[in-house]
């Protein structure tokens, strides 16, 4: 029977359980990277949540059905291809190759349908016709056609406006132009918006004149076009609350009809050493600023799937260097199991999907997982299993057993363990000095001064796994 796994949801802020609405396929929508430069840690953070999300459903019996949209077009991909005088497709092909590439260093799985808005200018277009004949659109002088907030008593349900801020009959026919706009100032958002000349050559035909989609109509089209005007859940960082999902809502509803979706997941904000994330104050990251600064999209993705993804998380160069530590110490546990198991291969997540194994000491794990993605929990329910196992205790089948249960869980967080020996950084001359002076003082039984030197090894963050004939350095 698959396990129950819940989630906290936005709109109705309960915990309510993941659920495939035709009881097969669990489909689900999350609004994708803009694609106009690379991408941040903050947007990662968003991206590898979603994974996560993904891998728990999967893992837990759920068939999934992801879409993620490209953002190619909307003021910013605009304004930076201007001003590189390259053509808007040309530079957007290349963002979001880097965020492919992204993904992958940090294994996040691809998406089943990665829909772009310039490919899908005609369906934006057909919602926008069947809002303005259903009177919940109009257009402007311009040209322009806004969406009529207040043909639609809804608007504010997600984002939990109080009906103060939201008095519709007082913000009826005030506009905003912009992609994005605050909760002080509800008002018609923009559908479609009129040719502009700083727009250069990106504009389409319409039956309201030349012109472009605005950013929330994109993600209404798209998933409508592939997940149906119901669907299971969707999702975004908590930024989109409002008002990118509240239009998206809006929008689908009085067009489509439906539900839309069905559940909503939203990821909380990176900071950066207690800070928002921003260019002035020299604190934004992306992949490559941290692999100049040598850390490993594998200790990236151990900060990332680590947190909790209902509380901030606050991204420190130092959290990296524990969380390669950390990776270490799974790395060397996994190994191991696998040694004493004899086994020569790791299961790959497809066949953990297929056969997921009994969970033994591991189990709190995973119900930590299943419990509103718990992942800090999780991470700390699998250490102390690791801590109470003893591989060279373990019969071979007991250690077969134990090392699919860590690897499910490791599959689930889609954590990237080093291999064994890389796992292993090279000790610095002086502490292979003393762990030298150490295995001398041991084979002569002088176990006070052995002593006094492991000590000293801790000290330095190294420890020794003492063999038969010969010890092994181990960097904690
Ligand atoms: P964008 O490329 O700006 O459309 O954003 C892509 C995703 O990253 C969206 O789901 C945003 O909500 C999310 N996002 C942006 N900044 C942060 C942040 N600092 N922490 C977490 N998620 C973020
Ligand atoms: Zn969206």
């Amino acid at each position: 029977m698959r396990a129950m796994f819940r989630l906290f949801d936005t709109y109705t802020r309960k915990l309510r359980e993941v659920q495939a609405q035709d009881g097969k396929t669990l489909r689900f929508y999350c609004c994708g990277p803009t694609v106009y430069a690379a991408a941040h840690i903050g947007n990662f953070r968003t991206f590898v949540a979603q994974d996560v999300f993904r891998r728990v459903a999967e893992l837990s019996g759920l068939r999934t059905k992801h879409v993620r949209n490209i953002t190619d077009v909307d003021d910013k991909t605009i304004r930076n291809s201007q001003a590189q005088g390259v053509p808007l497709a040309e530079y957007t092909a290349k963002w979001t190759q880097k965020f492919h590439d992204d993904c992958e260093e940090l294994n996040c799985l691809p998406p089943h349908v990665e829909p772009s808005a310039v490919g899908h200018v005609a369906e934006q277009i057909e919602i926008v016709q069947r809002l303005i004949d259903s009177g919940h659109a109009y257009c402007s002088e311009d040209g322009s056609v806004y969406f009529r907030i207040s043909s639609y008593p809804e608007y504010g349900k997600l984002a939990h406006l109080d009906a103060q801020s939201l008095d519709l009959g007082k913000t009826a026919q005030t506009r905003a132009d912009t992609d994005e706009y605050t909760k002080d100032s509800v008002a018609d958002f923009v559908l479609w918006k009129a040719r502009r000349p700083e727009d250069g050559e990106n504009y389409w035909p319409s039956p309201w004149g030349e012109g472009r989609p605005g950013w929330h109509l994109e993600c209404s089209a798209m998933s409508h076009k592939y997940l149906g005007d119901t669907f299971d859940l969707h999702s975004g960082g908590v930024d989109l609350v409002f008002p990118h999902h509240e239009n998206e809502i809006a929008q689908s509803r009085c067009a489509c009809g439906g539900d839309f979706a069905r559940h909503w997941f939203h990821v909380t904000h990176l900071l950066v050493d207690g800070a928002k994330m921003s260019k002035s104050l020299g604190n934004m990251y992306t992949l490559d600023d941290l692999a100049r600064l040598g850390h490993q999209p594998s200790a990236l993705r151990y900060v990332l799937a680590g947190a909790y993804y209902r509380r901030p998380l606050n991204f420190t160069l130092s959290g990296m260097k524990d969380a390669a530590s950390a990776l270490r110490k799974l790395s060397r546990a996994d190994a191991a199991l696998a040694e004493k198991a004899g086994d020569k291969t790791a299961p790959t997540y497809r066949e953990l999907v297929k056969n997921p194994p009994g969970l033994g000491a591991f189990a709190p794990a995973w119900q930590s997982l299943l419990d509103d993605l718990n992942t800090p929990e999780a991470l700390g329910h699998t250490f102390s299993a690791l801590h109470a196992l003893n591989a060279s205790e373990l019969s071979r089948a007991e250690a077969h057993e134990a090392r699919l249960a860590l690897r499910f869980i490791m599959e689930a967080l889609g954590l990237i363990l080093p291999p064994a020996e890389e796992g292993q950084p090279e000790a610095p001359t002086e502490v292979q000095a003393i762990a030298q002076e150490r295995w001398q003082a041991r084979l002569a039984k002088d176990w006070a001064h052995s002593d006094a030197l492991r000590a000293r090894l801790a000290e330095l963050g190294w420890g020794m796994k003492d063999g038969r004939d010969s010890y092994q350095l181990i960097k904690l």
